[in-house]
Formats: C-alpha cells, sequence, structure tokens
C-alpha cells in the first residue's frame, strides 16, 4: 500500500490539510478560513472550537478528495501560528477565554511595566526573545489576571495552557497528549534557550503556575497517535514545529548560514545558525530552528512588518491595481521608480530602526511621475526592508551569506526577486515548490517516522525553480532610501 504524509498548517486566518508523497509531491490541500475578532483597538482574538473544527474539516476534505483512507498516512505533523495563547480546562474540554493572537497588543502596557523594573534583560539573555505584547507570556498572566475564577480550576490541576500546537494535539489525541515542542516553546517568553526547560525565574517573575505548561518534546520524534475515533485509524504523531522555523526546515536551510525569507503579509526572514546561539545586537529574535535527532539547532530571527500588505495597500486604498499580481506588470511599464522612494512604514518601522511611530511616504514626485513608478518603488521598498534586516543579521551573526531562499505568496514576482538579488549582491533562489511550510512539517515527521532515511533523502526533494543572480545597477535606490528615509524618523 502506497503511505503518505499529513501535514496541517494552522495559520492566522486561515486551517489548511497537505499530503504530501515521498517524492515531496502534493496529493492535495484543503483549506478553510476561520474568524478574526477584534473586540478592542490592538486585539485580535480566535475561537479555539472553530480553530480545531476547521482543521478536522480540513483533514477529512483532503482524504476524501484525495481517495486516501486514513491507514494509508504514514505519519503526522503539525506546523502552526507562533504565539497565539489558548488556555482551557482540560476536564470540560473548554477553552476558558479566547484564543489571544500574535499580533494582539492588549500586554503593551505590562510590558513597559517590566521593562521599567529593568527585566528585559534578563528576559533577552534567557529566551532570546524582548518584552513585546508579541509573545506568549504576558498574555497567559492577562487570561489568568481577567478571570479570577480561574484559581479554583488552577488548584485542581485541570487548567492547560497551550499555543496552537498544543491546543490541536490535545483535542487530536483526546486529551491524551499536553505537549509542545521547542520552536513553540521559544516564543513563550517562560522557556529557557540554554538549558531547553521551562525557566522557574520567568515563570515566577510572570506569576503563572508551572501545572498548566505542557510538556516539551522535540521537533521530530514520535508524541502520541491521533485518537482511532476521529479518523477511523491511529495515526503517529511524530512532528511539531512553528511555521518560520518549518519554512526554514522545508527550504532545506540545515546548515549554518542558510537564511530563507518569506514574502507574504509580511517578510519573515530567518537564518540557521547552527549550533550557535548569536545574540542580537540590534533587537533581532534569537530563536530554536528544530531539534532533531537530539541535535538542537538555533536561529536568527527579523521580520519586516509591511511587505505584501503594501501590494494590497496599493490595491485596496489607491485602487491602482485590482489583483496583487498585476504589480508586476505595473512596475515594468517604467525603466526604474523615476527618482521616486516609497518609505512603506504604514504599521511604524521594525528593525533596525525600531520606531513604532513612523509613518510610509512616497518621496520625490514630479510632474513626470506616474503610477509604474509608485508601483516600482513599492517593490524597492519591499526589497530595502528585507535587506536592511538581512544586513543586522550579517552583523550579529558575523556570517556572510552567498544566496537568500524565497517563499511566500510575494515571491512569484520575478521583477521583485531581481530587485532582491540586485540590492543584497547575492544570489535570490526560488524554489519549485513554495509551500515550504507545509513541506518542511512533512520531512519533519517522515523522518522521525522512518518513511525518510535521512536528509540525505530530502536534499533530492528540494529543486529550485528560478536563480535570480544581482546585476549591479540598483545603488541610486539605496542611496536615495538611506538619506530619505532620515527625514521622516
Ligand atoms: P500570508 O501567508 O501572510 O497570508 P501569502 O504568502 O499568501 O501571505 O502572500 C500574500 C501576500 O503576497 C499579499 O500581501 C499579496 O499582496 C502579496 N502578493 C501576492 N502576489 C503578489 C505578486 N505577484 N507581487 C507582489 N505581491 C504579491
Amino acid at each position: 500500500m502506497n503511505k503518505y504524509i499529513l501535514s496541517i498548517d494552522a495559520g492566522t486566518s486561515s486551517s489548511r490539510a497537505v499530503i504530501i508523497d515521498k517524492k515531496g509531491q502534493v496529493m492535495g490541500v484543503s483549506q478553510y478560513e476561520f474568524t478574526q475578532y477584534f473586540p478592542n483597538d490592538g486585539w485580535v482574538e480566535h475561537n479555539p472550537l472553530e480553530i480545531w473544527n476547521s482543521q478536522l474539516k480540513a483533514i477529512k476534505d483532503v482524504l476524501k478528495k484525495t481517495n486516501i483512507s486514513a491507514e494509508m498516512i504514514h505519519s503526522f505533523g503539525i506546523t502552526n501560528q507562533r504565539e497565539t495563547t489558548v488556555i482551557w480546562n482540560k476536564e470540560t474540554g473548554e477553552p476558558v477565554y479566547n484564543a489571544i493572537v500574535w499580533q494582539d497588543r492588549r500586554t503593551k502596557d505590562l510590558c513597559e511595566k517590566l521593562k521599567n523594573k529593568n527585566l528585559e534583560t534578563i528576559f533577552q539573555n534567557k529566551t532570546g526573545l524582548l518584552l513585546d505584547p508579541y509573545f506568549s507570556g504576558t498574555k497567559i498572566k492577562w487570561i489568568l489576571e481577567n478571570n479570577p475564577e480561574l484559581i479554583e480550576i488552577i488548584k485542581e490541576d485541570k487548567l492547560a495552557f497551550g499555543t496552537i500546537d498544543t491546543w490541536l494535539i490535545w483535542k487530536l489525541t483526546n486529551g491524551a497528549k499536553h505537549v509542545t515542542d521547542l520552536t513553540n516553546a521559544s516564543r513563550t517568553l517562560l522557556f529557557n534557550i540554554h538549558t531547553l526547560k521551562w525557566d522557574e525565574e520567568l515563570i515566577n517573575l510572570l506569576d503563572i503556575p508551572k501545572n498548566i505548561l505542557p510538556e516539551i518534546v522535540s521537533s521530530s520524534e514520535f508524541v502520541g497517535y491521533i485518537s482511532v475515533n476521529i479518523l477511523g485509524s491511529k495515526i503517529p504523531i511524530t512532528a511539531i514545529a512553528g511555521d518560520q522555523q518549518a519554512s526554514l526546515f522545508g527550504q532545506m536551510c540545515l546548515d549554518e548560514g542558510d537564511v530563507k525569507n518569506t514574502y507574504g503579509t509580511g517578510c519573515f526572514c530567518v537564518m540557521n545558525t547552527g549550533q550557535k546561539i548569536v545574540k542580537s545586537k540590534n533587537k533581532m529574535l534569537t530563536t530554536i530552528a528544530y531539534q532533531l535527532n537530539g541535535k538542537t539547532n538555533y536561529a536568527i530571527e527579523g521580520s519586516v512588518f509591511v511587505g505584501g500588505s503594501l501590494i494590497q495597500w496599493l490595491r485596496d486604498q489607491l485602487g491602482i491595481i485590482s489583483h496583487a499580481s498585476e504589480i508586476e506588470d505595473l512596475a515594468n511599464s517604467v525603466e526604474n521608480s523615476g527618482g521616486i522612494t516609497f518609505i512603506s512604514a504604514l504599521s511604524g518601522l521594525g528593525a533596525p530602526y525600531w520606531s513604532p511611530d513612523s509613518f510610509g511616504s512616497i518621496i520625490g514626485i514630479t510632474r513626470k511621475t506616474n503610477k509604474g513608478h509608485i508601483a516600482r518603488a513599492a517593490l524597492e521598498a519591499i526589497a530595502i526592508r528585507t535587506y536592511e534586516i538581512i544586513s543586522c543579521m550579517e552583523k550579529d551573526a558575523d556570517i556572510k551569506f552567498s544566496s537568500l531562499k524565497v517563499d511566500g505568496g510575494a515571491c512569484a514576482n520575478d521583477l521583485l526577486m531581481q530587485i532582491q538579488s540586485n540590492i543584497i549582491n547575492k544570489k535570490v533562489i526560488r524554489p519549485k515548490f513554495t509551500e515550504c511550510t507545509s513541506l518542511g512539517i512533512a520531512f519533519l515527521s517522515g523522518l522521525a517516522s522512518g518513511y525518510w532515511k535521512s536528509v540525505e533523502d530530502l536534499k533530492d526533494i528540494w529543486k529550485p525553480e528560478k536563480i535570480f543572480s544581482p546585476k549591479n545597477e540598483d545603488q541610486r535606490i539605496l542611496s536615495d532610501w538611506n538619506k530619505r528615509i532620515k527625514k521622516i524618523n
């Protein structure tokens, strides 16, 4: 009987299920969106039960449409939106509050308070993270403080915390497994990336009861079985990893200095730093890349808040295109950006500026400027922001790398990829299969279950589709950017 790997990607806006065969080919994909709740300014929530139901629907759907039965699944892996926090009652199986999503800023004041007590260095040294509402720790504290009735449930040892991987595995195993992997744990502010354990001091600083935390497992090992009553067959769960880490693995960035950038709504750049824990001087994050065969690889990560969303803005707010994919033709309708610079600070500016109050602008407009120039300058802005992150990483890690692997929706844009290559002066490599997140978690699952024998087997699966080599013609763009960004900061 042919066997396959079932991967799920529990994302921020949708639940996806993908079936992959031994050659890394996608047999089928199923995807369901779920509701985003914005109950207050800066608040973002999901309903954990809706996530569970949509995820289960996607799994059943992909099995049905590919005509692959549960018995034909060799093993299962889960990758997920990171940091999003769920707390539930283990006895009733009911969440005690909505999931607080990574984008949610409600714990900004709490983070400020901790910073004012000079605690950021302790958190940064131990976790590789910054005191920012982005991470799970302060979200857990917020739920506990705002639901005082939970004290009794904690005393009875019935309360559980988890990120989305933990929640879904708990549901898939009918409550038998309360686990997370190191990559997800490393985004909570509670996990020590040196000892690879929950950290007592940090847990106490945030007043979090230890008995609600999940057991930590590696990213690629047997964890338990999907309960037989869910899909009709016991399927081994053998991989868990956060989405950016899974994509790093799916891009086969397995050696020190390998880098990938995902061009989605934002851009997420991750560099594998091998067994080295790099401490950033530029407020990049240090994180766990994955743990495989008992060996832990670390990574350094930086993100650009406004990536593909800049193109959405041109589509939805300016209306100069009707589909994101039209941006390439429009930008190609001119030879260059005509001397304009598009400062893409639509939601402030992240690394290396860290200026949340900066705003966007289009500078250098003349009577000759047309929408083609604006489109081209927008693509340049995405590439320049990525370049800035990459430069910080190279300095922090003291590693010069030779090429950048790319994935995500906007990497389909050849012009953007060419501009990127010119600006970073390195090769940009786009793989044949750009669904690297699902592929990465399938790889991690198949390695643990013996579907693939070793990473050597995987190297033949990952194939480049197009390589963009640098053409040295974009120095003006960068020098204008450097001059002009000072004007808005
Ligand atoms: P996410 O996972 O964050 O939802 P995706 O990886 O699906 O994002 O990518 C979607 C983003 O990519 C959108 O912001 C969209 O504007 C942008 N995008 C899609 N196609 C193109 C293109 N051809 N050129 C530039 N941007 C694009």
